[in-house]
């Protein structure tokens, strides 16, 4: 029997289900950095949530979690507001799809009619990590926090402040008086590696992935232990920024690294959707031999004056978009040495 508009009895008691799932699934890998489910498999569920809101809107509401940026605030932690709101993004899993939001993306460019120019796709891996969101006042860092739902973070300064490459004081003198920078601190793929081999020499539990090792590294109580842990980061976006002069991100990125702040050797402008399938081809193909993890590809409009006018909905930019690779096979290393333990 195929669904209908109303919702039946048994089309919100799947829905509610799957919602507490998801609610569940979260607060494992959010607030634990421990999650209890392959990516995979929560994506899975994410988008059934989705589908089902699609066929019946009724359902949703303000607390449900396709209206949500997941995770939350820990007791452990002191909130701070972010000063801009810190989104995710929107999902896709095939190309098709992607080219379906890029086509939509063009329309909507089009329709602002402002003769806008082609598009330029400020195309960047997307680094399997931590989401930060670093304040600097008058070039000092003075703040670094977790996305948490997006309106308020964690304060994780005093961790944040052991990774070497996070400049503590902002080089040159174009930057403005109040910014806040986005990035993601990861952990590189070999020092990873490392790092566990080290843990099972000293009869220590590895730890399962680089993500979470990066999230649990940073969210650790005593800054000494995150210090010992290899993270870096990769700025991937700007928050409060009056005063900038840039008009793309782009170009912000050039200035950051200016500024003394690490950006990503992998990133590209590029002019055509067929770019961009030849650099997801490429980096599907390099996956594991970069510098840190990735689980797909963000595609993001470059210039300024359009992001601000496609805007944003509750969760994501429209601007935006994550093309997800299809989800590997597990690590035979890891699994070898998970054995051997
Ligand atoms: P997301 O990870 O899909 O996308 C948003 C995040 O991507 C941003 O906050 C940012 O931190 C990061 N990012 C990395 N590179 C970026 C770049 N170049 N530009 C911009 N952002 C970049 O969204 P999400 O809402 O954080 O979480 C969803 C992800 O977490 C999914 O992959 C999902 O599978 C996983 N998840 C898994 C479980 C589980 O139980 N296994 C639970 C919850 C979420």
């Amino acid at each position: 029997e195929s669904e209908t508009a109303v919702p039946a009895d048994s089309v919100r008691e799947e829905y509610e289900n799957l919602a507490d799932l998801v609610r569940k699934y979260r607060y494992a890998y959010y607030q634990e950095d421990a999650p209890t489910v392959s990516d995979a498999e929560f994506d899975t569920l994410y988008r059934r949530l989705e589908e089902l809101e699609a066929l019946h809107p009724e359902l949703v509401s303000n607390d449900s979690p396709t209206q949500e940026v997941g995770g939350e605030v820990s007791a452990a932690f002191a909130a701070v507001a972010h000063l801009q709101r810190m989104y995710s993004l929107e999902d896709v899993f095939s190309l098709e799809e992607l080219e379906a939001w890029v086509r939509k993306a063009e329309a909507s460019v089009e329709k602002l009619g402002n003769g806008v120019p082609a598009i330029a796709w400020l195309t960047e891996l997307k680094i399997d990590g931590l989401a930060v969101n670093l304040l600097y006042r008058d070039g000092k860092l003075v703040r670094a926090a977790t996305r948490g739902d997006g309106t308020t973070g964690e304060d994780i300064t005093h961790n944040v402040l052991t990774i070497k490459e996070i400049p503590r004081q902002l080089s040159g003198s174009g930057y403005p008086s109040e910014v806040e920078i986005r990035g993601e601190v990861f952990i590189p793929s070999k020092a990873f590696a490392e790092f566990n081999e080290a843990l099972i020499e000293a009869g220590k539990a590895p730890l399962a992935n680089p993500r979470n090792a990066a999230a649990g590294s940073l969210r650790q109580k005593d800054p000494a232990e995150t210090a010992k842990r290899p993270l870096r980061m990769f700025v991937h976006g700007i928050g409060a920024r009056e005063g900038l002069s840039a008009t793309s991100q782009s170009d912000t990125y050039k200035l950051l690294e200016e500024w003394g702040l690490p950006v990503s050797p992998y990133l590209k402008v590029l002019g055509s959707f067929d770019e961009v399938l030849e650099f997801i081809k490429h980096f599907g193909e390099h996956r594991h031999d970069l510098l840190h993890e990735i689980d797909g590809i963000v595609v993001k409009i470059d210039d300024f004056g359009t992001q601000r006018a496609l805007g944003y909905t509750s969760r994501v930019p429209r601007w935006a978009v994550a093309y997800k690779y299809p989800p590997e096979e597990v690590h035979t290393k890891l699994l070898d040495i998970q054995v051997n333990v």
